[in-house]
């Protein structure tokens, strides 16, 4: 049985793109290794200077530091597919250190290129996220993947040939 504490960010940013992919990638099925944008997604990510990721719990953002009164987590990506997802895997960030390391307030920020996200660790974001967590964990206990849909991002998806 899949518990709540199993997902991840990488699993809430699944979620908010294609529920099939995230169904996938539960099962531990991978993307297509030779994907361009998985290639390139990893390249990057060897890249990163490692000094610079958090190490708490299984969290994967860039940075954190203290501004006035709060914390600001910060994430870098090479592109932003999907911005409500980026946004989703950032606020489930934001939920797990105010839940674990029981910070006073945070928010987080995406960084893409030219573009910049902001994200409210308000109260109304974390128990909106309470309930997709819910959500997210009933649906990854299905015993079968969704049918397919199509999304704006199926061309790009590395879990292409599980679809077509
Ligand atoms: S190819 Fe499309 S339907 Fe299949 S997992 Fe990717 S986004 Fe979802």
């Amino acid at each position: 049985m899949f518990l709540t504490d199993q997902i991840t960010g990488t699993l809430v940013n699944c979620y908010a793109t294609c529920k099939r992919e995230a169904w996938l990638y539960s099962r531990g099925i991978h993307a297509d290794q030779e994907d361009d944008n998985i290639a390139m997604g990893r390249a990057l990510s060897q890249l990163q200077n490692s000094e610079m990721k958090f190490p708490y719990s299984h969290l994967h953002f860039d940075k954190i530091e203290k501004q006035r009164g709060h914390y600001l987590i910060t994430e870098y990506k090479k592109t932003l597919k999907n911005p409500e997802a980026a946004k989703a895997q950032l606020l489930f960030y934001l939920y797990i250190l105010k839940n674990g390391l029981k910070l006073k307030e945070c928010h987080g920020k995406i960084i893409s290129s030219k573009t910049t996200l902001y994200i409210e660790g308000s109260l109304e974001n974390l128990q909106k996220m309470e309930i997709l967590l819910g959500e997210i964990t009933a649906f990854i206990n299905t015993q079968k993947p969704p049918s397919l849909v199509l999304t704006p991002w199926c061309k790009a998806c590395g879990y292409r040939s599980y679809c077509f």
